[in-house]
């Protein structure tokens, strides 16, 4: 039983969010409806798994980081990433602005759907990749990125322990370079739910074994050792659902199955989410 869910979790989470999404906006669901639903459906199960097959127990227990990152997951992650929305007159009116100036949107809008969310995945993952590589780069982006790699455990709340500027470099390149050229709201909805639920394995606290998918994509296998102390293994697998741009850019660093690194963690953080959010701009921040 442990074997089968090991290897079959991810892909048919991962699966079952995309086609539940797809199936959702087939019958006329909002993309709003989508986003709210699917993605917190899959997370559940993410957390209700991490108590049948944690990869660390002890990483189940409190760190005394769980009140603050219940507030990440609200303030830096939710209310960043509903910016869109309230920016979304001034989205449409640029991608109108980039259609009438070529002419047609430069989307290949006539392309089957699923090739279309795979295309934008890849598109957004570039924006992505070049944050994070930013974020690990320079002194006061890094500053930003420490309240991230902070955490002292892997668990389904990493994936919204962010600052809130971080997020919205992501939102700001990502998500806008693909509303301009024109991506269809069905394209991004899915997008979007692959994306969310992505990082939220990408952390989890799950002992998985996924073999060749672990070349692909950003998974809690490989992600895990880019939250390691050690700088080397830091500087590698920046992808945060795809690993296709560390293939290009050569920082794809293959890690042993079932593996870990001999411990995780950052720069302390003060505890409270005020405290990790004013902490890069104080003079003492790590
Ligand atoms: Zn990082």
């Amino acid at each position: 039983m442990k074997r089968a869910l090991q290897l079959a979790t991810f892909p048919l989470v991962m699966a079952a969010s995309v086609l539940v999404a797809a199936a959702m906006l087939a019958r006329g669901a909002s993309p709003l409806l989508v986003i709210v639903t699917v993605p917190p459906a899959a997370g559940a199960i993410i957390i209700a798994l991490e108590w049948v097959i944690p990869f660390r127990r002890e990483w189940l227990r409190d760190h005394g980081d769980f009140r603050t990152d219940c507030v990440h997951i609200v303030l830096s992650a939710w209310a960043v990433e509903s910016l869109p929305l309230v920016v979304n007159g001034a989205l449409v009116a640029a991608a109108a602005a980039v259609a009438g100036g070529l002419g047609r949107a430069p989307w290949p809008v006539e392309w089957p759907v699923g090739v279309q969310v795979a295309l934008a995945l890849v598109v957004s993952e570039l924006f992505h990749y070049a944050i994070h590589r930013a974020l690990h780069r320079f002194g006061p982006l890094w500053r930003l990125h420490a309240v991230h790699h902070s955490s002292t455990r892997l668990y389904w709340l990493n994936a919204t322990r962010v600052h809130p500027l971080e997020g919205l470099f992501h939102i700001a390149t990502g998500a806008t370079a693909l509303v301009i050229v024109g991506v269809p709201a069905d394209v991004l909805t899915i997008h979007t739910v692959f994306l969310a639920v992505a990082r939220v394995f990408q952390h989890a606290n799950l002992d998985l074994r996924l073999g060749p998918l672990n070349w692909l994509f950003s998974t809690p296998e490989v992600h895990r050792f880019h939250h390691s102390t050690v700088r080397a293994e830091v500087e590698a697998n920046y992808g945060t659902a795809l690993l296709v741009w560390d293939w290009v850019f050569g920082t794809r660093r293959a890690t042993p199955a079932g593996g870990a690194p001999a411990q995780i963690g950052g720069p302390t953080m003060p505890p409270g989410w005020w405290a990790q959010v004013s902490a890069p701009f104080r003079r003492t921040a790590g």
